[in-house]
């Protein structure tokens, strides 16, 4: 069989520990003896990014901008213990932090479902997506301890220098705590655009909810810049799509949510993303089987598992142990990219490759062949363990039956 031609690069951002061995082991089996695959190659590994000073997290961002599509491979965020491990010059950011400021991105967050892993949520049969706005609120906070007998007041000062200022709390009978947060327009409608375009993108209804009935003008403005870019720019083509903007108070969300089959984009404020995405992840089962996409209000996506590199398992592997670790998540990061640069380059033959890369997967699976954090929880009665390589082997397998 003639090999499957690209047009344009991904970008590939590799990684650090055992996703690095599965991403290796992922391009081996499962993709370069099927496609002509043209990647531009950055290096995210943690020497790496140590040797050109974190320049090559900042090169690979702006090669995505570039190309428009990328894959990224789990990174090690530094702290103290990494400092040593690595004997880092300096504690560099988190990878997916600078690429997500530079692409003004949004998260979503997916389930893989297979049959034999039964949601905590049995109602549950299709994926929940969340988004999580992930910029201001009480991730940007001022906050102060307060004296009793102190009067907390809320200042705002225009460019004339006019003072707006409204009282917090009057702290006349105990000391206290007060909290400032911000959000600016231009970040909310940002991830306005990129749910509602997600939304479209993949034909799913786009839900939102915040406080707005306690919250009238903060938590309002986020539901007034929603529903003002959605009647603007997106109405029409939701309507001719056959999918809807739902917007609710936030704990009708919550029990909608929970009565829900799934299903659909779950849009959600800072902190609400931050708790109901690992809600939501533990109620599927599986931290394994959850993908990660970053998506620019401008329409740049970048693919990841949303696991981390499975240290644990690394140093088992190093000592020469059998390792039996889920290479699920990183084979459908892949698979989302080769599809979405298929789609954008008009390459069905690319589409067509990325679905049965990600049916071979899910066969593999519900034919009773997994890796150990799935042969404990799986319900088949027929299942086997496998080992790390070995999954792969067997979904390679069945994927060139598909071909
Ligand atoms: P982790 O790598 O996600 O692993 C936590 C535990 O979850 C593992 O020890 C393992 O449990 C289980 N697990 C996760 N992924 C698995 C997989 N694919 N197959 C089987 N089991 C899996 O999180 P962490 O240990 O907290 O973090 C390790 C490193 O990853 C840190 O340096 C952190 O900075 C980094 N990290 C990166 C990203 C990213 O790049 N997006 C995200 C999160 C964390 P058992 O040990 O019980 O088998
Ligand atoms: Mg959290």
């Amino acid at each position: 069989m003639a090999k499957i031609q690209m047009k344009t690069p991904l970008v590939e951002m590799d990684g650090d520990e055992m996703t690095r061995v599965i991403w290796k082991l992922i391009k081996e089996k499962l993709i370069l003896p099927f496609v002509d695959l043209k990647t531009e190659y950055y290096d995210l590994g943690l020497e790496y990014r140590n040797e050109t000073n974190d320049q090559v997290t900042i090169d690979s961002a702006i090669a995505t901008k570039k190309y428009g599509v990328a894959v990224k491979c789990a990174t090690i965020t530094p702290n103290a213990a990494r400092m040593e491990e690595y004997n880092l010059k300096e504690m560099w950011k988190s990878p997916n932090a600078t690429i997500r400021a530079m692409l003004d991105g949004t998260v979503f967050r997916a389930p893989i479902m297979v049959k034999g892993l039964v949601p905590y949520i049995p109602s549950w049969k299709k994926p929940i997506t969340i988004a999580r706005h992930a910029y201001g609120d009480i991730y940007k906070n001022a906050e102060l301890r307060v004296p009793q007998g102190s009067r907390a007041e809320m200042v705002v000062t225009a460019p004339d220098g006019t003072e707006t200022r409204t009282t917090v709390f009057d702290f006349k009978d105990s000391a206290g705590i007060v909290q400032g947060i911000h959000n600016v327009d231009s970040s909310i409608e940002s991830f306005a655009r990129a749910c509602l375009s997600y939304g479209l993108d993949t034909h799913q209804d786009v839900w939102f909810a915040t406080k707005d009935t306690i919250s009238k003008t903060y938590d309002h403005h986020f539901k007034d810049i929603f529903a003002e870019i959605y009647e603007k720019e997106y109405a029409d083509k939701f309507k001719a799509a056959g999918i809807e903007y739902f917007y609710t108070l936030i704990d009708d969300a919550v029990a909608r949510v929970i009565r829900s089959e799934g299903g659909y984009i779950w849009a959600c404020k800072n902190y609400d993303g931050d708790v109901m995405s690992d809600m939501v992840a533990t109620a599927y089962g599986s931290l394994a089987m959850m993908t990660s996409v970053l998506v620019s209000p401008d329409g740049v996506y970048e693919y990841e598992a949303a696991h981390g590199t499975v240290q644990r398992h690394y140093y088992k592997y190093l000592k020469g142990e059998p390792t039996s670790t889920n290479s699920v998540a990183t084979i459908f990061a892949w698979s989302g990219a080769l599809r979405k640069r298929g789609e954008l380059d008009k390459l069905p033959e690319l589409v067509r490759f990325a679905n049965l890369m990600e049916k071979a997967t899910i066969d593999t699976i519900e034919d009773g062949v997994m890796t150990g954090d799935l042969y404990v929880s799986s319900q088949l009665e027929n299942k086997v363990k496998v080992g790390t390589a070995e999954f792969l082997t067997v979904v390679a397998n069945k994927l060139a039956v598909l071909l």
